[in-house]
This record gives structure tokens, sequence and C-alpha cells, in this order.
């Protein structure tokens, strides 16, 4: 009889969520620190190969040209589209959400406008319901940020400003127009975290599926 396998070595940190947060501009650390305050290994990724493997990935704010300049100098692009083929949660905001988009990184079937309230009110913020969060509103704070302006029906509105779309679902990508990472509320990392917890068992089970039937 052959021996046991090994114990795989992620087994003795398995429980916990790797989340990763692109580092290549913006306001990365504020991010890793909230996914850290909720339990999570918060890693930031700069490289293709530190994207692999995964449980959930953050986009977060800055300048939405350079973030993408960025992406395709490192060549991150095929990475992070993996990444959401996979059905591994991601989470944009602000200028994220701006990458995620059907014009850069395609990831939702969407198309959100840069600075779209304008420069006389470049910063605001606002309480805000958002679907799936409960009832109590989040505080939301807005810096120079984008909205989305045209959506397919496979995307779902989460919360909306005026009327227009300030955070969307559509699968396993989440995006917000606001910056969830500079109030301590912390929700939006949970939504992700939950999201990514959820794709972890669906693997896992596929998995095993997949192995049963090899057994057989
Ligand atoms: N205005 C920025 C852009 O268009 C986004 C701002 C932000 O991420 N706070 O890229």
């Amino acid at each position: 009889m052959s021996p046991p396998s090994a114990v795989p070595p992620e087994v003795g940190d398995a429980t916990r969520l790797r989340i990763g947060v692109l580092a290549s501009q913006g306001d990365f650390a504020a991010h890793a620190e909230m996914l850290g305050s909720l339990g999570a290994e918060a890693v930031e990724v700069r490289t293709s190969d530190a994207i692999a493997g995964l449980d959930g990935l953050v986009i977060p704010g800055g300048e939405s040209t350079t973030i993408t300049k960025a992406i395709e100098r490192d060549g991150l692009e095929h990475s992070i589209q993996r990444h959401a083929e996979e059905g591994r949660p991601i989470l944009g905001t602000c200028a994220g959400m701006i990458v995620c988009d059907r014009d850069h990184l395609g990831l939702v079937d969407a198309t959100a406008e840069r600075n779209a309230f304008g420069r006389q009110i470049a910063s605001f913020e606002v309480e805000l319901e958002v679907e799936g969060l409960g009832p109590d509103p989040l505080r939301a704070v807005f810096i120079r940020a984008p909205r989305i302006s045209s959506y397919d029906d496979d995307v779902e509105v989460l919360a909306s400003v005026e009327g227009h779309p300030v955070a969307i679902r559509q699968g396993q990508v989440v995006l917000c127009a606001f910056h969830p990472e500079l109030t301590d509320d912390s929700r939006m990392h949970a939504l992700l975290m939950a999201l990514a917890t959820a794709a972890r068992e669906r693997r896992q089970h596929h998995e095993s599926g997949t192995r049963g039937q090899n057994d057989a």
C-alpha cells in the first residue's frame, strides 16, 4: 500500500484567504490594512506570478491611465483576466472601476466615465445604501470619482448617486466609484472576502468531484 500523500504546504494556513492588492500605483496600502484587519493575508501584487492562485484581488483607486499603463508595462492584463475567468473575485475601486470596465480590462459589460461628477464637486461624501450590505448606509468617499455611464442587463446596480450607478456587480466582479478603504466601514472588503470564500468552496468542491471521477 502506498503511504498517505504528504500534507500540502498550504494546509497550515488553509483557511486564511489570500487577497492580492494591485500595487502598481495608488492607495494600495490602506486596502491591504483593511483586508488584514478582517483576517485575510493581504499580498501586494506587482507581477503576474503574484496573481496566480489568489483567492481575490483588489484594484485600487489612483490614476486610471497610470494604472492601465503599469498593467501593460508589467504584463498583468492576461493574469488578471485569467483570475476573473477562474471565477476568483475582484473588487475595483474608483480608478480601479475604470481599469476593469469594457474599454480597459473588459471584466464587466459596463462603461465607466472618468471624473464624472465634474471639477466643482471633485470630492464629496454621501451616506449610501448598498445592495447586499444590509440596511445601514455606508459612508462613501468620492474623490474625482467615475460613475457608470452605460451597462448591459447582466450587470447588477448595487448603489446609485443622483440616478447614476456608483457600485455594480457582474458575477465575481464588484466595482465601486468610491473609496471604501478610507473609512472604518469594512463591508465592501468583507463582501469581497465572502465572495472569495464561496469561490474557494466551489473550486474545492469541483476538485474533489474531479478527483472522484479520476479515482473511479
Ligand atoms: N480621477 C481618477 C481617474 O480618472 C480616479 C480618482 C481616484 O481613483 N480617486 O483615474
